[in-house]
C-alpha cells in the first residue's frame, strides 16, 4: 500500500469512528422544544449572531418578534432590513440610549420597564417561535430589571418557543436557566487599532 493509501485508509477508518460517535449522540437527543440560548462575551458577534437566527428562522416562515433593550445612535443595517423587508418580524426598541447616553436613571428604568413589558408579552405568545432579547443583560445587570421576573418569564415561555438573549455578562441564574450558553471572546476588534466602526459591518 502505497503512502498516499495508507492514509486515506486511516482517514476512513477515523471518520467511520466519528460518525458512529455523533450518530450515537443524534439518537440520544430526543427531546424536542424550543431553546433558550445565552449569546455573551467581550468580543464581536453576538447581535449579528442572533441575527443569523433570525434569518434562519424567516426561512421556514417562522413568527419572530425582537426586542432591542438599547438604542444605538442610529439603526444598524439589520434593523433596517427587517423594518423594510419583514413584516412577519416584530421588532421593538427602547425608546432611549442608555446610561452613558442619557445619564438618566429613573427615566432609563421606566423605559426598561416599558421595553420589558414588550418582550414578557412576547415571551407569552405561543405564535411567536423565536424570541431575541438583544442587549439585554444591561437591564439585569444595572438592575433596572428584577432579575427574577425576567428568569421566570424566560422559563415560562411556551415549549416550542425559542428565545436568545445576547450582552456581555448575564450573570450566574440566568446561565443556569438557559440550554445553551456562548461566550464571544475578544481576541482582537479593529476600533482598537484605530479603525471606525464600519456601515454593513459593526452597525
Ligand atoms: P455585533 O452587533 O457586531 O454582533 P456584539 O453584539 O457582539 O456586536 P455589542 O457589545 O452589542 O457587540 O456592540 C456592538 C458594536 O460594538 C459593534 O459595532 C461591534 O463591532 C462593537 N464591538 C463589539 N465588541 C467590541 C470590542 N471588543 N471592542 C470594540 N468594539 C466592539
Ligand atoms: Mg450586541
Amino acid at each position: 500500500m502505497s503512502d498516499e493509501q495508507s492514509k486515506n485508509e486511516r482517514h476512513k477508518k477515523a471518520m467511520e469512528k466519528q460518525k458512529a460517535k455523533v450518530d450515537a449522540r443524534i439518537e440520544a437527543a430526543d427531546t424536542e422544544r424550543g431553546v433558550a440560548i445565552l449569546l455573551t462575551g467581550n468580543g464581536k458577534g453576538k447581535s449579528s449572531s442572533a441575527f443569523g437566527m433570525v434569518m434562519r428562522a424567516l426561512g421556514y416562515d417562522h413568527k419572530v418578534g425582537v426586542v432591542q433593550f438599547i438604542k444605538g445612535e442610529q439603526l444598524s443595517g439589520e434593523e433596517l432590513y427587517v423594518k423594510k423587508h419583514c413584516p412577519q418580524v416584530e421588532l421593538y426598541q427602547m425608546g432611549t440610549g442608555f446610561t452613558w447616553n442619557t445619564q438618566d436613571r429613573s427615566g432609563d428604568i421606566r423605559e426598561a420597564e416599558n421595553t420589558w413589558a414588550v418582550a414578557r408579552r412576547m415571551l407569552a405568545d405561543d405564535s411567536l417561535d423565536l424570541v431575541v432579547l438583544d442587549e439585554l443583560t444591561y437591564m439585569i445587570a444595572y438592575k433596572y430589571l428584577d432579575e427574577e421576573k425576567v428568569l421566570q418569564a424566560i422559563a415560562d415561555r411556551p415549549r416550542e418557543q425559542s428565545v436568545v438573549v445576547t450582552g456581555r455578562g448575564g450573570g450566574s441564574a440566568l446561565q443556569d436557566l438557559v440550554d445553551t450558553v456562548s461566550e464571544v471572546k475578544d481576541i482582537k476588534h479593529a476600533f482598537k487599532s484605530g479603525i471606525k466602526a464600519r456601515k454593513g459591518v459593526d452597525y
